[in-house]
């Protein structure tokens, strides 16, 4: 909803992931199996998945970050990636939700890896390697914090409120 406003790309790591995995190329195969089982896929195909996507045209006025950086090394390479595009990112959105609501939620989406084993699994993944970033961000004072268990709507109003600042 927020690139459609902003008229800017909406880059989701997952989604080229699972776009790659039906398209049966080289980086799908080597990544299904880490993603059917809710594991990060090794940074080294992500990085230069990410560094692809974002030296494309459509990315220089701007884009939304989805999904990515996933961890601390992910969130290094990639503030050395934007110094040599000369891009810079604005607002890093923690989108927080228990995990109770999470799992609800994701076991009524139907994605194939969405069982609850598996996102049981991405929960703990998260925890581990993806929620140190809440500091790395705060730190650098770039973090906005929004309470992702209301509805659609009021997020997405809370985020655009927040972007406006
Ligand atoms: P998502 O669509 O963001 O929920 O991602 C789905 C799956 O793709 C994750 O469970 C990971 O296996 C993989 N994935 C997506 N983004 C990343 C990333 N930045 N680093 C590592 N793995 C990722």
């Amino acid at each position: 909803m927020l690139a459609t406003e902003l008229s800017i790309p909406h880059v989701s790591t997952g989604e080229i992931l699972r776009s790659a995995v039906s398209g049966h190329t080289e980086l799908g195969l080597k990544a299904q199996a880490y993603m059917d089982q809710g594991e990060l896929v090794p940074d080294e195909l992500i990085l230069g998945m990410v560094r692809d996507r974002l030296t494309q045209p459509d990315t220089q006025a701007g884009w939304i970050l989805d999904g990515f950086p996933r961890n601390v090394s992910q969130a290094k390479f990639f503030d050395e990636l934007l110094n040599t595009i000369s891009q810079a990112y604005d607002r890093v959105v923690n989108l927080d939700v228990p995990d109770e609501t999470l799992v609800t939620r994701l076991l009524g989406r139907g994605r194939k890896d969405d069982s609850e084993a598996v996102i049981r699994n991405r929960l703990a993944v998260y925890r581990e390697q993806t929620a140190p970033l809440i500091d790395f961000y705060q730190s650098r004072q770039h973090l906005f914090s929004v309470d992702g268990s209301q509805a659609v709507e009021a997020v997405m109003a809370e985020i655009r409120r927040m972007i406006e600042v």
